[in-house]
């Protein structure tokens, strides 16, 4: 079989980069990394990104994330706990980067979330803009949907989840940091693909698994079982 030149990370069994194996205080014994490493596939790619982290602003912002990262945890006699819900790490982050207004772009389908968000950014002294996916009123015929493509129904009224203009709107509101909450699978792509402010995710759809889509690899062995086939 023809050797992948790619990437996988994800099939690594050594995990060297983190410094697993090795002693306390020891540096990472790169050459232990698989023929698949990007440290050994793409050796350049490493210096053009680390210059990166000298363009202005970008390595405080680096900080700043991995400060918020050791927040997360408290050392404990017994070993690291981890102590921060996601919500709560995002408002830390966002006082830290000192930002004001942020921006939710969220779906019609967590119109609720979206509420109860804006109440705790606003407890916690920000201004919340946000604008729901279906703004804009147009139907999904604009996009070429089939009458038998329709949600509702193929004689209901639809209108389109319409990321680029949710991007757009975002990006006049003057917000400091866009909060994705529940845009669906290619919505999310393409409000990334417009959005020019900075962007991090709340959470994403998964309308089966309460918006925690991580629910299906953890039970593939169980009740998603199915994923393990071609699924159609
Ligand atoms: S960067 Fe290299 S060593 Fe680190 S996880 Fe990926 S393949 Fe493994």
């Amino acid at each position: 079989m023809a050797e992948k030149h790619y990437p996988r990370c994800a099939r690594c069994p050594t995990r060297v980069c983190e410094n697993r194996g090795a002693g306390p205080g020891e540096p990472p014994s790169l050459e232990k990394a698989p023929a698949f490493c990007p440290m050994k596939l793409m050796p350049d790619v490493y210096g053009e990104a680390m210059a990166e982290y000298d363009s202005p602003g970008v390595k405080e912002f680096a900080r700043l994330a991995s400060v918020q990262e050791f927040q997360c945890y408290e050392r404990l006699p017994d070993g690291l706990r981890t102590r921060l819900p996601r919500v709560e790490e995002l408002i830390q982050f966002a006082r830290k980067c000192g930002y004001k207004r942020l921006g939710i772009a969220h779906c019609g389908g967590l119109a609720y979330e979206a509420g109860l968000l804006s109440d705790v950014l606003e407890k916690n002294g920000f201004e919340v803009a946000s604008v729901m996916c279906k703004t804009g009123a147009v139907p999904k015929e604009r996009i070429g949907i089939r009458a038998e493509e329709k949600i509702a129904g193929p004689e209901a009224w639809e209108t389109m989840c319409n990321p680029i203009v949710q991007a757009m709107i975002i990006n006049r509101s003057g917000v400091d940091l866009a909060i994705m909450l529940g845009l669906c699978i290619g919505h999310d792509t393409l409000f990334i693909k417009y959005c020019q402010v900075p962007l991090t995710v709340l959470a994403v759809k998964d309308r089966v698994t309460g918006h925690n889509p991580l629910v299906a690899l953890y039970t593939g062995e169980t009740y998603y079982r199915r994923l393990r086939n071609n699924i159609d």
